[in-house]
Parts: structure tokens; sequence; C-alpha cells
């Protein structure tokens, strides 16, 4: 046989599977799903058919695919072990219970939306309920029978869960003080509302490459951790235009972290669901459908640069230039939760405080409608910290309502350690965890109490029960990733890779993720103990940690 000669012809270079140029057929059984059919559809077939058929009748491509587009994953079955997510078909992993995400665009809730959320929590949730770090509320143990009742009670009060998970416009991240904090510089209620209004639940946006993150904040604290974003607009002041946003895309992290970069555009408030509409088409038209983990925006980003990206946004979608604005000035990280008592612009209070990472229940939720209403209160917020506000109260109801929120074990002056730690689902429901992380955080949290009751500066701590770093790994002053060690006898045990020193804002940057800085679980509390202490003591002024 004659040897092989050399192709003259070059080799078609493989595509990413971009619709805009000519990549309609799936390449991938994730884009195959969303072409066979929209995954909003999948709401009436819950309604009509899978409601009364009970989990058995779903639909395969269904169960794990198109429930997102309605806020629904399978839960992680119980007691199965971290380290054997991978090697298991999906069936084995599914419980025949459902995860479910409320959506609330900018975290805000009335006391009648609090108290339908309590009650389905109670109901229908064995009591579960999580606020997460996308200022969702988060239930487990939902029957699929049960979800025409659950949606008939959130719609009555005007909640959805629609496009809270899937590949699609997840729910909006807003300022947690929208239009009530004194050093505003804009509220951007109205356009989250306009772009709820016109898009969410929409075909147009329905079968995106991937998740689609946005965030909308006018407060100079960029209280919304707007790096992390796939589209953020970002509070500033236009020394000609006045008040306005200045535009970033292509943030996020999980195992390709990269941080959203300014387009140099500064664009009005009622302009802002018409610029996110034409980021999103971009996203659409332009993101990578080949494979899942490059599928994100931030990646398109990375490879075409900021330049190419605003023109491809003005001429083929927006069909005008955006104005060129200023950068807004970097916060420090430590001044963009909302804890404590403040006061508002218009004389009244907020009250900012810190469930344990999030973790809440539905009676808890109904006991904190009482006392908001008791204040003569009729709004919550929910922040990307997992914490929560009751805003409009009283000069003189304040201490009252501390007083009373405290023994609900809802401090409004809680530690450094209570305040300052987040923690992913992990493995007690995710299916891709790989160790605890919710309880083993509390645990954390109570043990740092005791052995350092003075210790006041400014931490973040945040627990990922896997790389997927949903409670933000790298950004975190002490971020943690949920992995399999081996212990001191060579067994398997929970761990965590360390990563140090990431910031956000005025230090935004990721954690150094040192090779060897591994702790198991167990060890958790003398290794924080040993950082902190150590910043303690070299400590100058109120240098926060990250700088
Ligand atoms: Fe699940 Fe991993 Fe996200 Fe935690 S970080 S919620 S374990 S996917």
């Amino acid at each position: 046989m004659p040897p092989a000669q050399p192709s003259t012809t070059p080799r078609r270079k493989k595509g990413e599977g971009q619709w805009a140029l000519g990549y309609r057929t799936p390449l991938n059984a994730n884009e195959q799903v969303k072409r066979d059919d929209d995954g909003l559809n999948v709401r009436a077939r819950i309604l009509d058919v899978y409601a009364r058929g009970g989990f058995e009748s779903i639909d395969g491509q269904d169960l794990r695919g198109r429930m997102r587009w309605w806020g629904l994953y399978t839960q992680r079955r119980q007691g199965i072990p971290g380290g054997q997510t991978a090697t298991l078909d999906p069936a084995e992993l599914d419980d025949e219970y459902f995860m479910l995400r409320v959506r609330i665009d900018g975290g805000g809730l009335s006391l009648a939306q609090l108290r339908v959320l309590a009650g389905i929590s109670t109901d229908f949730a064995r009591g579960t309920a999580d606020i997460t770090d996308r200022q969702n509320i988060q239930y487990h143990w939902i029957r699929i029978e049960d979800m025409p009742e659950v949606w008939a009670r959130l719609e009555l009060v005007g909640l959805i869960t629609t496009e809270a998970c899937g590949d699609t416009p997840r729910t909006m991240l807003g300022s947690p003080v929208a239009g009530i904090a004194a050093d505003e510089i804009l509220d951007g209620t109205p356009a989250l509302e306009e772009i709820r209004r016109r898009y969410i639940g929409s075909p147009e946006f329905s079968n995106l490459p991937r998740k689609f993150k946005t965030s909308v904040s006018g407060s100079p604290r960029q209280d919304v951790a707007p790096e992390l974003d796939d589209v953020s607009f970002v509070g500033v002041e236009h020394p000609e235009h006045g008040p306005g946003f200045d535009v970033w895309v292509g943030g996020g992290l999980s195992t390709n972290p990269m941080l959203a970069k300014r387009l140099g555009a500064w664009v009005p408030l009622d302009e802002v669901p018409e610029v996110w509409a034409a980021v999103v088409s971009v996203f659409r038209d332009y993101g990578y459908r080949r494979l899942r983990n490059r599928a994100r925006l931030k990646f398109l980003v990375a490879d075409w640069g900021v330049e190419r990206f605003r023109e491809v946004m003005e001429t083929e979608y927006l069909h005008r230039p955006m104005l060129d604005g200023p950068a807004p000035t970097p916060p420090r990280a430590d001044e963009r939760d909302h804890i404590g008592v403040h006061p508002q612009k218009d004389g009244l209070f907020y009250v900012g405080v810190a469930p344990r990472t999030g973790r809440v229940n539905g009676t808890l939720l109904g006991q904190v409608a009482d006392l908001v209403e008791s204040v003569g209160s009729d709004r919550v917020r929910l922040t990307p910290q997992q914490h929560l506000l009751v805003l409009d109260v009283p000069g003189d109801r304040v201490e009252e309502l501390v007083a009373a929120l405290a023994a609900l074990d809802l401090p409004a002056r809680p530690s450094s350690f209570r305040r300052g730690t987040m923690a992913c689902t992990g493995i007690e429901f995710c299916k891709l965890a790989i160790v605890e992380t919710k309880a083993r955080a509390s645990a954390v949290i109570d043990e740092l109490e005791r052995r350092m009751p003075e210790f006041d500066a400014p931490l973040s701590v945040h627990l990922n029960g896997c790389p997927n770093a949903c409670a933000r790994t790298q950004t975190a002053d002490i971020g943690l990733k949920g992995m399999v060690m081996t212990g001191a006898d060579g067994e398997h045990v929970d761990g965590f890779q360390v990563h140090l020193g990431g910031g956000l804002g005025l230090h935004a940057g990721f954690g150094r993720k040192l090779r060897g800085l591994k702790v198991t679980a167990e060890e958790l509390p003398d290794y924080i103990e040993r950082v902190t202490t150590r910043f303690s003591q070299q400590r100058q002024g109120d240098e926060a940690f990250a700088a």
C-alpha cells in the first residue's frame, strides 16, 4: 500500500455551533433537546399530564432537560456519597422529588408574597426554603403532583418560576436597597420590571447556548457582584447626561473564572431593556453551542474582545451607537452587604439580618412576616449575600424589631463569621455535589464564634460543594471548593481546596489556589482560626482581608 500523502486541502476549522454562522444542526444532546421542543412548553405537560400521572409519567427529556425552564430540577437521591456521583447513571442519582426555584428579580417581596412563600414551604416542601445568592427562594422535596397548586398560589401574588433555571435569562439581581438608599445613584427597578415584562418567558430568548445572568444596580456599593454576571448594568454618573449605567459583559466563575469587562458604554435607565436584549441576542446568535463547558458568554467575550462585542451589538442589533461613559468607582468589598440598621432616604430605616448561609424555613418566614407587619412595614428584600432586609421601619420601632429578629436567630449585629459565610446547596440535595456544605458552614460559624468572640474584621468564607462555584469560591477571602480527600488513616473524607485572598470591588480578583492548600472538613475551624488570627495580628487600621 503506498504511503499516505499529506492532504493538500486545508482542514476545515470546526465551528463552535454558532447559529449566526449557520450551525443550526444540534451538536450535542442538550442542543437536540432544545431543538426538539421549547422548554417553555413543558409547563402545559406538567399541568395536564405529569401532575396527574406522577413522577413515573414524566418523559426523560423533560425530566432532565425542559423542567428547568420552570425552575424544577430533580434533587439528589438521599444517601449517595459524593465520590460516586460521576459513576452513576442519572436515574440512580435522581430522586423523585424536585428542587424548585422561585424567581424574585431584584429580591423584593411584599408581605403577601412572603406569606405565600412561607405557606408553600410548610405545605409542600417539608419546611425547606433557602435564600440563594441569586435572590431566589429555593425549595426542596417538591412533588410533581403539587405543582399546579404551587403555581396557583405563587401567581396569585405575582410570583413566577419561569426561566428560574435552564438555558435562559435567569433571575436578575437588583440592589436590595433600590429606591430607598440615601447614597443611590439611581433606582434600576423600572428596568428590571420592563425586562421581565417584555422578555422573560418569551420564545425570543428561551433557547440560549447556556444560562444567562443579569444584574442591575444603581447603588455605588455595587451590591450585586456585577463582576460575575453575563451582563451587568452598574450605576454611574455621566458628567453630561447624569445618572445611568455602565455596561459590563462576560463575567462568570466555575472552572474558568473571568471578571466581567466594561464595554465603555453609558446607558440611561429607559434604554436598559433594549441594550439588555442586544447583549442577549449576540449571545443567542454567536454563543458557542458545541461544548457546554465553552458555552457561557464569557468565552465569546474573551475571544472577541469588548471592542468587537460592542461593535456587533451596535451594528447588528441596536442599529445605533451607544454613548461612551465613565467607569464607576469600585467600592470596598466590605461595603457591599446591608447588614445592620440603616437610615432610608425617606426618614424610615431598614434592618439587614443574616440567616445562617441563607437557610430559613416556612415557619420562620411566617414569623418574620408577622414581625414585619407588627412594625407597620409591607416590604422585605433578599440579597445576593443570602441575607434578608426589612424595609420601612419607623425609627422608634427599630430596636424592638432588632431584638425580635435576634430571638429568631436572625441577628442584625452578627459576628463576622455569621455575616460573611455563604454556602451553596451541597450534597444534601445537589446532584453535582461532592461534599456537605450548609450544615457544615453552620457548625463552623458556631465554633469560630465560640473560639474568637472578639474577631470583628470583615471576612468572607464561601463553601462550595464542587468546582461549579455557585457560592463564588474564587472571590471570597477564604474560598472553599469541595473535594474528596484521603484522611490520616487512608480513608476517603470530605475536604476543600482553598482559594485564598479573592475579592470584588476595589480588590476584585480571584483567590490564590495554592497547590497543597487543602483542608479536611474536620480541620476547617482550625484552619480558618489560624488564617484569621494571623490576619488580625498583621492588620493595619481597618484594612480589609483582600487588601
Ligand atoms: Fe451544587 Fe456544586 Fe453548585 Fe454547590 S457549587 S450547588 S455542589 S453545583
